[in-house]
């Protein structure tokens, strides 16, 4: 539970795009994936004040479930950094987006691309298959 909490946690920062009356000329631009949320650099640093917080307040296993959060993070950040805006995987060194930008960025282009769909129905197909066997 921790780990999907943690790895839909970076998206809070697409309030701002779910907001928008229209599709923006260059939709790179906007602030969804820009801001803190989307660094791998929160999560390693939320990771100990959250085990200590969560002990603080009685949890057991409080630092699988720190764990499991950051890690979920981690994962978002990283997967997102296939598509071609990439992420600040460097951040508080450097802003400067960095990836492997394979994908497409925008949402809508990227629900009807052909590579995503090739590469979400293989995860899907995999995930199947391991829960299966
Ligand atoms: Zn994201």
């Amino acid at each position: 539970m921790a780990l999907l909490i943690g790895s839909g946690f970076p998206n809070f920062d697409v309030f701002p795009t779910l907001l928008r009356k229209k599709t923006p000329k260059n939709p790179i631009d906007e602030t969804h994936a820009s801001t803190i949320l989307h660094t791998i650099f929160l999560y390693v640093i939320i990771l100990p004040f959250l085990c200590l917080g969560l002990s603080a307040i009685g949890w057991n296993d409080s630092w699988n479930i720190a764990m499991s959060f950051s890690l979920g993070g981690i994962i978002h950040v990283l997967t997102e950094s296939f598509d071609e805006k990439g992420r600040r995987l460097l951040y508080p060194l450097s802003k400067k987006f960095y990836g492997i930008r394979v994908l497409p960025y925008d949402f809508w282009t990227y629900l009807t691309d052909k590579k995503v769909l090739a590469l979400e129905g293989g995860l899907f197909i995999v995930a199947f298959l391991l829960l299966v066997f």
